[in-house]
């Protein structure tokens, strides 16, 4: 997969893509990244890329022509693949987005800065915009690395594991359950003796239910869109009755509505 880079800022990206699962991707050309620095494509002698607001107030704007220029050189206009405007006024990145966005052989994406970018750039140029959550960093660098990573480690092969985003929290609607390694016992905790058993169907069980359990407790919200199998909602109902906690109320309605 192809990521086209837009940014003030290049050098911020070396050291993140030549790390583990990116530097792997790389490597076994699953994945390529090219950074094109914004400032390139600037007219003036002072290369510059930002002007202040129409209209006053604070802070500095990123100029539409530099954005344009880069973008019209690299993937042309109208762009030759999805583009898109990273900032927090974009849809919220999430692991079904990602899944959506590693099918695809080649993405670009604009990173802002200053307060932001100049409209036109966003009603004309873009094809998506994009936010990794509801707070505001200083820059797209670090949004654009999370998303080229949570794209890639979903590319067939980029996982040293095949199977080690199946059970990650998300991918399955679901948090994923605990996890344990070695020494069996630490400091008087012992690792939940199932898991040490060898029977595979009762670890799967055992598995599926934590999940359940760990979603219902941390994010409730997630089980109105999972798919539930019967033994699913018998677990649900039985730790809601346990549980007795706030949530429990519109988690009956869904075990109940789910069950009829
Ligand atoms: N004034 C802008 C606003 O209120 O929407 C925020 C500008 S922010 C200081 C500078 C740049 O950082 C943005 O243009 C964007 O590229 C990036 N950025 C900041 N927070 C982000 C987020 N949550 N998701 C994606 N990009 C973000």
């Amino acid at each position: 997969m192809l990521f086209d880079v837009f940014t003030l800022f290049p050098e911020v990206f070396p050291a993140y893509l030549e790390t583990s699962i990116l530097k792997r991707a790389k490597e076994n050309d699953l994945l390529e990244v090219r950074l094109h620095d914004i400032r390139d494509w600037a007219t003036d002698k002072h290369r510059t890329t930002d002007d202040t607001p129409y209209g006053g107030g604070g802070g500095m704007v990123m100029k539409p022509e530099p954005i344009f220029k880069a973008v019209e050189e690299v993937i042309g206009i109208p762009p030759s693949c999805p583009l898109i405007l990273l900032t927090p006024q974009g849809q919220t990145l999430t692991q079904q987005k990602a899944e959506e966005l590693s099918e695809l052989p080649h993405l670009a994406v604009i990173c802002g800065r200053y307060e932001g970018f100049d409209e036109r750039i966003r009603q004309h140029l873009v094809s998506e915009e994009i936010s990794i959550g509801d707070y505001v960093l200083s820059g797209g660098e670090l949004p654009a690395l999370i998303l080229i990573e949570a794209v890639t480690r979903l590319i067939p092969g980029a996982l040293g594991d095949p199977e080690g985003a199946f059970d990650d929290s998300f991918s399955c609607g679901l948090l994923e359950y605990p996890q344990y390694t070695r020494p069996p016992a630490f400091r008087g905790w012992e690792v939940p003796e199932i898991l040490q058993s060898g029977d595979h169907g009762a670890i799967d069980r055992w598995r599926r239910n934590q999940a359940l359990l760990r979603t219902l407790q941390k994010r409730p919200d997630l089980l109105f869109k999972a798919d539930l199998s019967d033994a699913d909602l018998d677990y649900l109902e039985q730790a809601v009755q346990e549980s007795e906690t706030a949530a429990s109320d519109p988690i009956i309605n869904l075990i109940k509505k789910r069950k009829e």
